[in-house]
């Protein structure tokens, strides 16, 4: 039996015996009480992040307005607050909740991912009997002393102790072992796969530790790139290129680059029209610049250390890019989930859970006054009576295909934003159409050792490869709303093998060959789709008018801050609970 085939046996095997143990007609307190206990989605393989099914009832719901979803089973649950979506921000309103109005309250977090976390998910792979940790999403807490005192003071009682990252996080692995920032140009792309040992823009900048600049010369970067000799040339032109080529006066340098564009200064200013390079320039954004560097300004893609403009550090002296749990982010949200269900894993501390299996069956028993509710996508919210003096919200959510609801004397939607007008009902139109108009854009190992984890040391040991993706549209120049759109349809129209695919291609072009068996070398891949990734916002004070609370129902969610930052999340949270009163 080939690998790909018994990598989806393994996946798929998981994933039915979490579904064959529901007996038929159970209601959902008696659903997950009897899930497996050996139901553990951070070891799930292949598809992951929007993993298949999970989108299917959002989008059904968004696309056609579907609304018959047939006899729904009322459940005799009454929450003191439901909330739709078990993202940080959610269970971030969770624990606020709680926190103001006493741990006795009862809360139901509902969430249509068969994981909690949102884009902080944790991915695991057990090769050769030793466990690997990876990120499924959010890898870092960025810039962590910047956060308000709300978010210090959750970390801290959740048991995140910022400071020991100085030491977890190994500064020096990358100089001490001589590794630096190299490029991989693809054969289907370029012609030929080579390996050229600069990064040509700024991607080193995520790597604390590692070599900013390139191993070699500009002159020497430009010859060895497998473009054509008028692309060479043109390449050492934007890698030499700079400010000081724009004959623009000093004082009016400012406004310049940020109201003309990067495409036209490449065109125009440098005279480049090669392909190779514009392709070059095009993905040298990187993801967090949330587009290709065909829609910047000067200025943005000089900030974000585009193709010719000098590898920076974006990270302050004081907030070093370190701070990263093995599995990102998904750290923060364990802890969170341990700090409100403790029965569901041991450790004193989010350094502690980092080696944790967590009890999935823990999550939904019906002795909890917390309770968190998978696979479950609300696809109704609506106050009972009049907004104004509504005294309950009933929540519907469809889960194995069948409908059921559950009430809430308070509701915090932490769920995308722009998903709200499809569910909440008889929200104000003006509201309505502000979150309509909010956007996501979609985004396909650190040397940490923590919690007695350790991180790959040698060459010999298992390790994990993150390869990160962030396809824009085919269009160059096209509106971003445009690209993102047409690269969601095309990410969510892959399938496994064809990830699979590009995976085996990749990297069998930039490893040398004599050392490097994709068949017998890589054991197992993950792929974390995120077809709804970094929040973008909307336009204008949409964001404000969408994010106001409406009767019993308030909003949180980065998209409301809008910042895709767990930070943000956890403010979000917080002014969400606040509005509840
Ligand atoms: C690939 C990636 C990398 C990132 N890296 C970082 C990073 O390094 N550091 C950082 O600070 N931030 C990062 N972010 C930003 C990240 O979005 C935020 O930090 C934060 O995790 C967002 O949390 P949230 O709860 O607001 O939203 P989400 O994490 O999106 O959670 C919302 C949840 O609601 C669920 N939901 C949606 N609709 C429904 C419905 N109808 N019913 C039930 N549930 C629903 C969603 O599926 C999701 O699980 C990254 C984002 C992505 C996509």
């Amino acid at each position: 039996m080939g690998k790909i085939t018994r990598r989806d046996f393994i996946n798929g095997t998981l994933m039915a015996a979490g579904a064959t143990m529901l007996p038929i007609g159970c209601t959902s307190d008696a659903v997950l009480d009897a899930l497996n206990p050996l139901y553990y989605p951070p070891s799930l393989t292949g598809l992951r992040g929007s993993h298949p099914g999970s989108n299917t009832h959002s989008h059904a719901r968004a696309w056609s307005n579907k609304s018959d979803w047939g006899a729904t089973t009322e459940l005799k649950e009454t929450y003191d607050l439901v909330v739709v979506g078990g993202g940080i921000s959610g269970l971030a309103a969770a624990y606020f909740y709680q926190q103001k109005h006493g741990k006795d309250k009862k809360v139901l977090i509902l969430d249509n991912h068969d994981d909690f976390g949102g884009h902080a998910k944790r991915n695991e792979h057990t090769v050769d009997g030793q466990l690997r940790i990876g990120y499924g999403g959010s890898q870092t807490i960025v810039e962590p002393k910047h956060g308000s005192k709300n978010v210090h003071a959750l970390l801290k009682d959740i048991g995140v102790d910022i400071e020991r990252f100085n030491t977890a996080y190994d500064k020096d692995f990358y100089k001490r072992n001589n590794l630096g920032a190299v490029t991989y140009f693809n054969k289907e792309k370029f012609g030929e796969d080579k390996v050229v040992k600069h990064p040509y823009c700024n991607y080193p900048n995520y790597v604390e530790g590692i070599v900013m600049g390139g191993k070699l010369s500009n002159e020497e970067a430009a010859q060895q790139a497998p473009l054509s000799e008028k692309g060479k040339e043109q390449l050492l032109r934007v890698l030499n290129g700079g400010l000081h080529k724009l004959n623009i006066p000093e004082h009016k340098l400012e406004d310049y680059i940020n109201s003309n564009s990067y495409f036209d200064y490449l065109e125009k200013t440098l005279g480049v029209d090669d392909p190779g390079v514009l392709r070059m320039a095009r993905n040298s954004g990187l993801d967090w610049a949330l587009t290709g560097t065909d829609l910047m300004t000067i200025g943005t893609a000089k900030n974000v250390g585009a193709l010719g403009f000098v590898p920076k550090k974006v990270y302050d002296e004081e907030n070093p890019y370190i701070y990263h749990f093995p599995d990102g982010n998904a750290g923060i949200a364990r802890a969170l989930v341990k700090k409100m269900i403790p029965s569901v894993a041991k450790g004193k501390n989010a350094e502690e859970l980092v080696m944790s299996v967590f009890k999935y069956a823990e999550l939904d028993k019906s002795s909890n006054t917390l309770r968190i509710r998978l696979s479950s996508t609300v696809v109704d919210v609506k106050h009972s009576g009049d907004p104004k003096n509504s005294e309950e919200v009933l929540v519907n959510y469809i889960k194995e295909n069948k409908s059921y609801q559950v009430k809430g004397k308070n509701v915090v939607m932490a769920c995308y934003n722009m998903m709200i007008p499809h569910i909440v009902s008889g929200l104000p139109e003006e509201q309505a159409a502000a979150l309509s108009l909010q956007s996501k854009c979609h985004l396909m190992d650190f040397p940490v050792s923590i919690g007695g984890y350790e991180y790959t040391k040698t060459p010999d040991d298992p390790c994990i490869i993150q390869m990160i993706s962030c396809p824009y549209g085919d269009t160059m120049g096209a509106p971003a709303l445009e690209q993102y759109r047409e690269a969601r349809y095309k990410m969510l129209g892959l399938q496994f093998k064809d990830y699979e695919n590009e995976i085996r291609v990749h990297l069998s072009g930039m490893l040398p060959k004599e050392l490097f068996d994709f068949d017998k070398d890589v054991e197992s891949i993950t792929v974390n789709r995120w077809a709804h990734g970094y929040t973008v916002g909307g336009p204008g004070d949409s964001v404000l008018v969408g994010r106001q609370p409406f009767g019993r129902i308030t909003i949180a969610n980065c998209d409301s801050a809008p910042a895709a930052d767990a930070k943000a999340a956890i403010d979000m949270a917080l002014r969400a609970v606040n509005e509840l009163g």
